[in-house]
């Protein structure tokens, strides 16, 4: 099926006026789908799983800016290290040492943002706010990666209210955290918004938005 083009050029002038960072989430759809957004000039795109990134990053340009978006499990870290341009969904302190332990071996600071719990669905990855906290106060330690926010995603729910109090609350974390002494500057990155509540979650302070089906059609 061919992308949406009218709906990615909507979408996309409506962002830049919010500063709005999009992340157009390509999994399951072929290279061909990427790349015809591509010469549209697009460059970030989302990829859930490490086997379809890693073949896709092959066949696509290099200035391609890849995002991993999906449960990303420690074994596989050092696949997409690379050429990864930042890792949303950190979600243990497990992971982090990891991707600090591989980054040093190839000599580079890695790009992360910690995903954090805030849905109300048990299956969601992501910190609690004890475990945020205890990642954040030793920063220091990972000197191979450098935090650059949060992620989250919101509840699988018709319920906009609940959806946008979820938000907010991922909001006030980043806010919390975006001054702490171990954040530093290079934390600004607040991912939250899919295709079905990304307007809610702008208006809730989102400046990255992870979105998929919108652009590239439904999914199978
Ligand atoms: C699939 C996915 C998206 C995009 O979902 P759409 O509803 O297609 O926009 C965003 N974020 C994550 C983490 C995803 O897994």
């Amino acid at each position: 099926m061919p992308i949406n083009q009218k709906a990615y050029e909507l979408l996309s002038a409506g962002l830049q006026k919010t500063n709005t960072i999009l992340i157009a989430v390509s999994k399951t759809k072929p290279a061909s789908d990427i790349l015809a957004l591509y010469e549209l000039g697009h460059r970030d795109f989302g990829e859930n799983y490490v086997q379809e990134l890693v073949e896709k990053s092959k066949q696509l340009p290099a200035d391609i800016r890849w995002h991993f978006i999906g449960h990303l499990q420690s074994n596989k870290v050092k696949l997409i290290l690379p050429f990864v341009q930042l890792i949303h969904g950190v979600d243990s302190l497990k992971l982090l040492e990891e991707v600090n332990k591989q980054s040093a071996k190839l000599e580079k600071v890695t790009s992360c943002l910690l995903q954090v719990h805030i849905a109300k669905e048990e299956t969601k990855f992501g910190l609690d706010e004890t475990e945020l906290q205890h990642l954040m106060v030793h920063l220091e330690k990972f000197t191979h990666v450098k935090v650059s926010g949060l992620m989250g995603m919101a509840s699988f729910s018709d319920d906009m209210d609940l959806v946008r109090s979820e938000f907010r609350g991922l909001k006030k974390l980043f806010d919390k955290y975006s001054v702490y002494p171990t954040a530093g500057i290079g934390f600004k990155y607040l991912s939250m918004g899919m295709s079905a509540d990304y307007k809610v979650a702008i208006e809730e302070g989102s400046n990255m938005v992870r979105i998929g089906s919108l652009i590239f059609g439904e999914r199978s």
